[in-house]
């Protein structure tokens, strides 16, 4: 199996002519380019639980995800490639067909258990589960060591040239290790990838190193919630890789790279700003679109 490799990361500059008429840079992070699955910010929110659980013995990693988590798949394929067994608690019965992803997960040897959702939601796990060589990493790598991990993102760009950070969000583990990674001058702003997600900001502040920072949580740009999508985004994302030779996914950062843009437009960010956005990766969430909607 394909190492990570973050020789492979660069800083892509966008040209958009919303961007040039509005006096703003663009730069993009690219993290999607350093592993084909572990992509982007999965495998920096998984690389200190992966170290804390093989300095501690642990013979096996397991956590929890729904049947489309990329989470799911790259903790697999980061087990896997450290030697380390790994099982995935599964929110809902057994699908008589299994998705994409859990295929996937399943391919590197991840162990699939499938318990009701409200056992889920309740965290509440077979008894077998607790075993002393096991080590659990929460629900989309949410915690202090997965924001910490995310941090180190950072550590792949200049980050005092930026006037604002932006990254997409989900449990808002990346926001909060973003966060503690920027200077205070920078303006960190996430842009959530779900619908009326209100307990979004809580969560991420009890992630951050400094519970008084200021940053901002931008709800207005989920398409009609977690994973929805019209053509009104894929025809953005086709237009922008045609000006900028940059990805996107439907899921997440489609989403935010369409909200910069927008945002720039409304004049939302001072001409002159620099804009640094994270491409978090997530590429593969593309794969259940129809053949031919995108053009990469
Ligand atoms: C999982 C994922 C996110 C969400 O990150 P959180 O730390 O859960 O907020 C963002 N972007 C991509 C591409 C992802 O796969």
């Amino acid at each position: 199996m394909q190492a990570v490799d973050l020789s492979h990361i660069t800083i892509d500059q966008a040209l958009h002519p919303v961007l040039a008429e509005k006096n703003i840079n663009l730069c993009v992070l690219r993290t999607d380019k350093i592993h084909p699955v572990i992509s982007g910010n999965k495998w920096f929110k998984l690389r200190y639980y992966i170290e804390d659980a093989l300095k501690n013995r642990k013979t096996t990693l397991v956590t929890k995800g729904g049947a489309w988590s990329n989470h799911i798949v790259a903790t697999a394929a980061a087990c896997k490639h450290y030697n380390l067994r790994s099982i995935g608690i599964i929110r809902g019965e057994k699908p008589e067909n299994l998705s994409a992803t859990l295929l996937e997960a399943m391919s590197y040897g991840m162990e699939l258990v499938y318990i009701s959702r409200k056992d889920f939601s309740e965290n509440k796990i077979a008894q077998w589960l607790n075993h002393p060589e096991h080590y659990f990493v929460d629900y989309g790598g949410y915690g202090n060591p997965g924001a910490d991990g995310a941090s180190t993102m950072l550590e792949h760009c200049n980050k005092a040239e930026y006037s604002h950070i932006l990254c997409t969000v989900g449990s808002g583990t990346m926001l909060a290790g973003l966060i503690n990674a920027a200077s205070p001058q920078i303006i960190v702003t996430g842009i959530s990838s779900m619908k009326n997600n209100h307990s979004l900001e809580y969560e991420v502040r009890q992630l951050l190193k400094n519970e008084k920072i200021a940053f901002n949580l931008v709800h207005d740009y989920h398409f009609g919630g977690f994973a929805k999508h019209n053509t009104e985004l894929t025809t953005f994302m086709n237009s922008f890789y045609r000006l900028t030779n940059i990805p996107t996914d439907i899921v997440y950062t489609g989403k935010l790279l369409f909200a910069i843009i927008d945002l720039a437009q409304k004049d939302y960010f001072p001409p002159g700003s620099n804009l640094l956005a994270i491409h978090s990766g997530g590429l593969q969430g593309n794969a259940s679109l129809s053949k031919g909607t995108l053009i990469f």
